[in-house]
């Protein structure tokens, strides 16, 4: 089969970051800001950024509900720190016109390491990722304060949740996309082939 193409909601963040990862994990990647680009991809990467404003231009592009929608039929969607806050299904303290995609049964608590610790970088053992752990790059992250019964644990970090996932759904409150080592994305682009094979069968 052809390389997966996988799209990154370009509305804010790091958009390029995960581009550059996306290519390097045998993807096609591109950038999706309209309701007509988001139609066309096997799977999407929501960057890291600001959750808030990734929120309100969403709706503003009229994009919002086609994401929800797609992710409800289950489309792979990988959330990278603001990302996965836009993947959980309720969040601790939004601000005021927050909304969330959905689609990860979990409450996330926004900016949670980051009332200690602006930013830092640990080694984090994520299941699924073969060989060493993973450098994680934490950012104003948020963590996750729990999780529903579908939902899989893939990493913790001092006692908090880091990495989850539902199905075709994939969410990590730290960048890989910042460190050059792809094989977080690249677990991802093969759950997004997995999931290709599936729905042609
Ligand atoms: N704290 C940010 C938010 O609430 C997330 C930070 C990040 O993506 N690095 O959206």
């Amino acid at each position: 089969m052809t390389d997966p193409v996988i799209g990154v909601l370009a509305l804010q963040g790091d958009v390029r970051e995960h581009l550059i990862a996306l290519a390097a994990a045998d993807a096609v990647a591109r950038p999706v800001r309209r309701p007509e680009e988001l139609a066309e991809v096997d799977g999407l990467v929501i960057p890291g950024g600001e959750s808030t404003t990734i929120s309100k231009l969403a709706v503003l592009f009229g994009v919002m509900e086609p994401l929800r929608a797609r992710v409800r039929a289950g489309m792979p969607v990988y959330g990278t720190c603001a990302g996965m806050i836009m993947l959980a299904d309720k969040i601790l303290d939004p601000r005021s016109g927050q909304e969330t995609i959905g689609g990860i049964d979990m409450i996330v608590r926004r900016n949670a390491f980051g009332r200690q610790n602006e930013s830092f970088e640990a080694e984090v053992d994520v299941r699924g990722v073969p060989g060493h752990p993973v450098e994680g790059v934490f950012i104003r992250a948020p963590w996750v304060e729990s999780v529903g019964a579908e939902v899989e644990v893939l990493a913790e970090h001092d006692g908090h949740i880091v990495a989850v996932r539902q199905g075709t759904a994939l969410a990590t409150s730290f960048h890989p996309e910042l460190t050059g080592d792809h094989r977080v994305h690249s677990l991802f682009v093969d759950m997004v082939r997995a999931n290709r094979t599936a729905e042609s069968l």
